[in-house]
């Protein structure tokens, strides 16, 4: 706790991505900022329960379906894919905790306070850890995130979340994934690769709703050839005790009711803003008609002195957005006379899916051009075809490009990419979308052969898609 009467010229609420990324001016007091968290452990969402547990699994399924291949690569005895769950659990955890040390010595490095506890607002200028004492602040930022939603059904409680996905000690041999976001498609990918028999339950007859139909229905094809099963139009009723530590969870699915047993059901319908304890009325703070923390361009909320970001303002949910939205803020707020209108601007975010094969995206998607241009006026490529990882495969894992151009000067508004390697390829291609460049800037860039990427600059008339 800090002293009595101390006064902050920031207080960060959340040690996540969004909280922990200062600018260098603000660094340069000592103590000047303080930053509180209620978990125990820094690093957020995206250290602890999120991107990097979530990665080191995909790794995992990826290695397993890589010994798979080998055999056909020529490889006659290449290994078996059996598991030790645990044993990665522990290692993984451990690295976890590494990390979260990293965290709280970058944080006496640079000489911020580091505060634990549970946050409540008092007034706009002051909060509690629930002891009676105050803290004060000058300016305070809401870091707080999120955290997975559960539906309110009978027997919810007996699924996991995204969360308690990361607490498994044993891999279930069979699992029900609910909701069809990214979320839930990555860990029903990582299930299935690692061999649990994997069933999704879509309330549409789509997976990944907000992305590209080049995204969805290459995946959704390519999961169910794999074995993935998909109940669509399905809506989850309950879920009840069964034999041994089993769950029976009934649906109805296009009208039919069913009831199937699983050994575990984990929830991923969504998430929702982590308020409660915060108390944000108390300093004035507003939500928006979803529930988040309203701000402008600006991260500021109805209240002078009081910023928010990330996933608590449910805009852009991603670890890369949080941190540069409090990078932005801290540098505006407290850098020097040129970051003074600094802001980040959200427009062609990239977003990756790590499914198997790997999906990303940048700009518009096909539906959300043709709103803002006219399909009259959009150049669609596409190209559907098989990496040549696959020629010594017999399964042929599946690629599918999409280049969505606007107007005469055919400006690239939206990249949309499934098959391996999507996940490193995106990256680049999102800064040529984001400086404005055009099919022609694709058409004169030289092709890097023999690669999966080459195929973004080398679309011709031939891929134009005809509606
Ligand atoms: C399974 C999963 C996989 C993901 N994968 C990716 C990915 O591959 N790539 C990607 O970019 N993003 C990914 N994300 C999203 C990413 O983790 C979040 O967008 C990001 O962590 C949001 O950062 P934040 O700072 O807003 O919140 P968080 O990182 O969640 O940090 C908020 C912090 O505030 C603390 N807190 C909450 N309330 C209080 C309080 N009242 N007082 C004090 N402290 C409080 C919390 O304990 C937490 O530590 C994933 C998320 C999940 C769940």
């Amino acid at each position: 706790m800090p002293p009595t009467g101390k006064i902050y010229d920031y207080l960060v609420i959340g040690g996540g991505s969004g909280g922990n990324y200062l600018s260098p001016a603000l660094l340069e007091s000592p103590g000047a900022v303080g930053l509180i968290e209620g978990s125990g452990r820094l690093g957020g969402t995206c250290v602890n329960v999120g991107c990097v547990p979530k990665k080191v699994m995909w790794n995992t399924a990826s290695i397993a379906d890589a010994i798979r291949d080998a055999k056909e690569y020529g490889f006659p005895e290449a290994g078996s894919t059996k598991f030790d769950w645990l044993a990665l659990k522990n290692k993984r955890d451990a690295y976890i905790k590494r990390l979260n040390g990293i965290y709280e010595r970058n944080l006496e490095k640079d000489s911020v306070e580091y505060i634990t506890g549970m946050a409540s607002f008092v007034s706009k200028n002051s909060v509690t850890l629930g002891n009676g004492d105050e803290i004060h602040a000058k300016k305070i930022l809401i870091a707080v995130g999120g955290r997975p939603t559960i539906p309110k059904v009978p027997g919810a409680e007996l699924g996991i979340d995204s969360d308690g996905f990361f607490d498994l000690e044993h891999q279930p041999k069979r699992v029900a994934v609910v909701g069809t976001g990214y979320i839930g498609i990555e860990l029903a990918g990582i299930f299935h690769a690692l061999g649990s028999k994997v069933t999704i339950f879509s309330r549409t007859q789509e997976i990944l709703r907000p992305f590209d139909h080049i995204i969805k229905d290459t995946l959704r094809k390519e999961m169910l050839n794999v074995g993935v099963e998909i109940v669509t139009k399905s809506q989850v009723k309950a879920l009840a005790k069964s034999e041994g530590n089993a769950i029976n969870l009934s649906y109805v699915s296009d009208g039919k009711e069913g009831v199937a047993e699983y050994d575990t059901v984990l929830w991923a319908v969504g998430r929702e803003p982590l308020l409660e304890k915060l108390a944000v009325d108390k300093a004035g703070v507003t939500l928006n008609e979803k529930g988040y923390i309203a701000v402008n361009d600006y991260q500021e909320t109805a209240v002078p002195d009081v910023y928010a970001l990330g996933d608590v303002c449910g805009i852009e949910q991603l670890t890369p957005v949080a941190i540069a939205a409090g990078r932005r803020l801290s540098d505006r707020l407290f850098g020097p006379e040129q970051f003074k209108n600094s802001k980040l601007d959200y427009r062609n975010v990239p977003s990756v899916i790590f499914a198997h094969p790997t999906a990303g995206a940048v700009g518009l998607t096909e539906e959300q051009a043709k709103k803002e241009y006219g399909a009259e006026n959009l150049n669609v490529y596409v190209s559907e075809f098989s990496g040549l990882y696959n020629a010594m495969k017999t399964h042929k894992t599946p690629s599918a490009f999409k280049l969505i151009c606007a107007g005469p000067e055919e400006k690239v508004v939206g990249i949309h990419i499934v098959g391996a390697g999507s996940d490193e390829m995106l990256q680049g291609f999102a800064v040529a979308v984001k400086m404005g460049a055009t099919k022609e800037d694709f058409d004169s860039t030289v092709a890097l052969h023999p690669t999966s990427a080459e195929e973004l600059v080398t679309l011709t008339k031939g891929n134009l898609k005809k509606n």
